[in-house]
């Protein structure tokens, strides 16, 4: 006998948890399950996103800069500290704190909306039931009205460097090293590749990042990739492209890690190796024979715009399905599916999901990149305005990078905003926000910034698309 509610959600990710107190807000039924456990053996909900992920990461990127900084800025402020260390133990300590406020911040989040969670591995049954196989080992069937698979994604094993959790590791292993390894080796100048990379760099491991492409974060705006580069260059980040890996063999506590670059095969010995090639959906063992859900040759999820799967009350939202693989994109998708079951409008623009990479200096953008534009024949004027120029960020120390604005050559309106420097995560939003309003390059340089604030970077971006920039030469 299968204990019925409105909704189920597969899943408590960012997507998956989202779904569910919205659908509780509502006035749902809701139960949500979860397979996962944390650090310490015992469930933990918020998914990849605060177990090992987003938050975690920031703790250590953090821990990381403060010591960074110490030894290379403080200087300048006339800040002298004598024999500063870093107690790895601590920082993980720290970070493993964190994680367990906002896991454990879930959980109290479901008892307040009266979600009834269920610990185990969930899998769709034909008919919206969901079978669940707890971590005690008993078997309980959900019947659910509606069913959101919010399943999320794990990381790409290579087959020549298999994950051992001590040598040879994903995300979870590279945020949980208990000592800086000397030399860290890292697969996929990716995300992840360059945060963790930055993590280990600052703490004093020699990073050597390989990437297959030729290009450098081919995703990013050409000129941001390139002034990225640069900056990561003086770090002391080794990022070797067009980097084809072979094999990765572990010995006498080394990982040697063959790759051919265009001057031939060469073997690098490192003391740890990161792979971060990407991720892929986590649909194995989710679908039962004849639920009608449809896997595309990803892996993904099949959705249609409203992240409908086409199989009556079936719906999928987050990294399992398609678009970028990030958690704010999962945050409003599980929104929107709870709003649309309730009979309320819900929608996605994926086309105004910010991207923010949490390097030194940090990278974000929205909309589409100048070579996106020539390639679509889309006219388009471009502003920018360094952070140079910008007095709080020299104050700060802190001058490295640049806004760009791009808008329509006709129209005059935002088809883009690019930045990279300090602070640029929150400056980003400048640009969603101003999209989502179908705004004009001249609405953003008539709006009045605060000065001295880093955001006058963006306002005089803006104006220098229609050249009447006031701190620069146009
Ligand atoms: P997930 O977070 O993966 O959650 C899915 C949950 O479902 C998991 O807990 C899983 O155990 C559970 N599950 C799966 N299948 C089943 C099943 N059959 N039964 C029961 N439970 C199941 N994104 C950002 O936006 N910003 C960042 O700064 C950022 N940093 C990141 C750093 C790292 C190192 C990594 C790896 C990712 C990062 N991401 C970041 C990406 C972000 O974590 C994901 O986009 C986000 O977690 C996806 O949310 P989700 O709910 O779709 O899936
Ligand atoms: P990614 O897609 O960002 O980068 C993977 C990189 O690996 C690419 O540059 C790719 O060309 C390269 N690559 C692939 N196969 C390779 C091979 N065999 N040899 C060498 N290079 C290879 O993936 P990721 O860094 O693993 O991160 C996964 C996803 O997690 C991201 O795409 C993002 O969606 C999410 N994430 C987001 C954040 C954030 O928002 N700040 C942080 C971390 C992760």
């Amino acid at each position: 006998m299968s204990e019925q509610f409105d909704v189920v959600v597969i899943g408590a990710g960012p997507a998956g948890y989202h779904a569910a107190i919205r659908a509780a807000q509502l006035g749902m039924k809701v139960a949500c399950i979860d397979a996962a456990l944390g650090k310490d053996g015992k469930p933990a909900l918020g998914g990849t996103c605060l177990r090992v992920g987003c938050v975690p990461s920031k703790a250590l990127l953090d821990s990381s800069r403060q010591y960074y900084n110490l030894q290379h800025l403080f200087g300048d402020h006339g800040i002298s500290v004598k024999d500063a260390k870093m107690d790895v133990a601590t920082m993980i300590g720290r970070k493993d704190k964190i994680v367990k406020q906002f896991t454990g911040g879930i959980a109290m989040l479901f008892k307040a909306n009266k979600i009834t969670p269920y610990y185990g591995f969930g899998q769709l049954q034909p008919g919206n039931i969901v079978k669940v196989k707890q971590h005690d080992g008993s078997e309980v069937e959900l019947k659910g009205t509606n069913v959101v698979i919010a399943a999320g994604s794990d990381s790409i094993e290579l087959p020549f460097a298999k994950f051992d959790n001590e040598y040879i590791v994903d995300n979870v292993g590279a945020l949980d090293f208990t000592s800086v390894p000397k030399r860290l080796a890292v697969i996929g100048a990716g995300v992840i590749g360059l945060e963790l990379g930055s993590v280990w760099k600052r703490l004093g491991a020699e990073v050597t990042i390989l990437e297959a492409l030729p290009e450098f974060l081919g995703a990013a705006d050409a000129e941001v990739a390139r002034t990225a580069a640069k900056e990561f260059k003086k770090q002391g980040l080794d990022i070797k492209l067009g980097a084809k890996v072979s094999k990765a063999e572990i010995k006498k506590k080394e990982v040697h890690v063959t790759y051919a670059d265009g001057e031939g095969e060469k073997t690098l010995a490192v003391d740890r190796l990161l792979v971060a090639v990407g991720r892929k959906a986590a649909s194995k063992g989710l679908l039962a024979e004849g639920t009608g859900v449809k896997l595309s040759d990803r892996g993904q999820i099949e959705v249609d715009e409203h992240c409908h799967t086409g199989v009556d009350g079936v719906w999928a939202v987050g990294d399992c399905v398609r678009g970028p693989m990030l958690a704010h994109k999962g945050f409003e998708e599980g929104i929107a599916v709870a709003e649309l079951i309730a009979g309320l409008p819900g929608h996605v623009n994926l086309d105004t999901v910010p991207w923010v990479i949490y390097t030194e200096p940090e990278i974000a953008w929205v909309g589409k990149t100048e070579q996106q534009l020539k390639a679509e024949g889309i006219p388009y004027k471009a502003g920018s305005f360094p952070f140079a120029a910008i007095a709080r960020a020299v104050a700060m120390g802190e001058p490295a990078g640049f806004v760009k604005v791009l808008a329509h050559a006709e129209t005059d309106r935002i088809l883009g905003l690019h930045l990279v420097g300090v602070g640029v995560s929150e400056l980003v939003h400048e640009g969603v926000i101003a999209m989502e309003f179908n705004g004009s390059a001249d609405d953003l340089a008539r709006i009045c910034h605060a000065h001295p604030t880093l955001s006058e970077a963006v306002h005089d971006a803006a104006m220098a698309v229609s050249k009447r920039s006031i701190h620069k030469v146009n």
